[in-house]
């Protein structure tokens, strides 16, 4: 492509140059055939100049005239040509410098097909990506902030509890046999739920800053995916929500590290049960194919709003900015998700409308950790 963007270029150039040499010639060949005539004629009408003799005689200094008048030709001609060119190369350094300055929305309009074309509408790109990086960046900001204030509220509402109820043991009034058991239930679940938040947090940033060593193994993708559901099965009963498992193989091994498998597709399940709606089901779908393997998880519950989608594997985005106390989390699952699944090579996908919101994760069936990681660096 970049060739052919050069040859036009070039074409483009060789083709001026021979329009205006072709202009220059008829012009020069209009210019001394009429000199010549107009000098005869003269001379036939005995009125003979100085002039008319030099161009009768081709003189010197009038063949230098003669090129000096063709150059000329040639230069306006070929200025003339090139000007839309070069008024173009002019619109395309101002953008550049617009841009430089921090207006990022400028814009130069692409015409035709050569290196300036090109030239601008990677310089419409550059100024595109770096804006998405900006708005990526500022949302990071926001969220990261959002974080701090949620976290700091997550980790409190516990807290409080834990304290209120160890404060009730402690105490000196006498707490019934059966009510001392009830908190203590309390304030260890309590516990536990600060513990998965801290957990998580940690788990994050590992996955995040490349600190987990990858334990590749071969594992049986089905078999997997139907222990964790079945270990599920609880958080499914206490949702009233049931599980269908369905694959078009009964077994497929691929290589991929078994802990973090198990922690993706454990997010993406106990998400499909906290987001599902009560009485539902959830539907897990393996279809495996020679090279790939497309696991799909989905669940019926409310519509997540198109323009959310793509912001779903942020870190800490949430889409009930409400974030009641009933599906608390820290909005990190997806992103380890998504964590994941880079690692291994594969992708995941998301969408969501009344047939339900449903979770793709595809990934390749050989995969070499050695390649893929040597494929990031370079
Ligand atoms: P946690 O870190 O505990 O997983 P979380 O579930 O809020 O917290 P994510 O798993 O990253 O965080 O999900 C981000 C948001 O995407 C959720 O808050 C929820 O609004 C939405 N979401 C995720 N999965 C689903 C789903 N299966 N159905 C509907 N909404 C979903
Ligand atoms: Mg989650």
């Amino acid at each position: 492509m970049k060739n052919n963007m050069g040859g036009s270029y070039r074409a483009r150039v060789l083709t001026h140059i021979v329009y205006s040499a072709i202009i220059t010639c008829l012009v020069e060949v209009f210019l001394i055939t009429n000199l010549s005539m107009v000098a005869k004629y003269m001379q036939q009408k005995g009125q003979i100049s100085a002039l008319s003799q030099l161009i009768l005689e081709q003189h010197t200094a009038v063949v230098i005239l003669y090129v000096l008048f063709g150059i000329l030709i040639f230069s306006v001609t070929f200025m003339l040509l090139e000007e839309p060119g070069i008024r173009y190369m002019g619109r395309i350094s101002d953008a550049v410098e617009s841009i430089s300055q921090g207006n990022l929305g400028t814009e130069v309009d692409v015409t035709g097909d050569d290196e300036f074309s090109a030239m601008a509408a990677n310089l419409n790109k550059m100024a595109s990506d770096i804006r998405t990086l900006m708005d990526k960046e500022r949302e990071a900001e926001r969220t990261k902030n959002e974080l701090i204030t949620n976290v700091a509220h997550d980790l409190r509402t516990p807290l409080t509890s834990i304290i209120g109820y160890l404060e009730l043991l402690a105490g000196n009034t006498k707490v019934p046999a059966e009510m001392e058991h009830k908190y203590i239930e309390i304030a260890y679940s309590k516990a536990r739920r600060l513990e998965k938040l801290i957990e998580d947090l940690f788990g994050f940033t590992k996955l995040n800053y490349g600190k987990i060593a990858m334990h590749v193994g071969q594992l049986d993708i089905v078999k997997l995916l139907s222990q964790l559901l079945e270990e599920a099965y609880p958080n499914f009963v206490e949702k009233n929500l049931s599980y269908d498992l369905q694959s078009n193989v009964p077994a497929k091994t691929i290589s991929a590290d078994g802990n973090l498998l198990a922690r993706l597709f454990d997010n993406l399940i106990g998400n499909a049960i906290k987001y599902g709606a009560d009485g539902k089901r959830v539907l897990v779908k393996i279809h495996a194919e020679d090279d790939t393997v497309t696991v799909s998880v989905t669940n019926y519950g409310y519509v997540i709003p198109a323009d959310e989608l793509p912001l779903l594997f942020n870190k800490f985005y949430r889409v009930e900015q409400s974030r009641s106390t009933t599906t608390g989390g820290t909005g990190l699952g997806l992103a380890i998700a998504k964590e994941i699944v880079d690692m291994h090579g594969g992708t995941i996908s998301v969408s969501s409308d009344l047939n339900g919101t449903v979770f793709t994760v595809k990934l390749q069936v050989y995969f070499d950790v050695n390649k893929e990681n040597f494929a990031s660096q370079s």
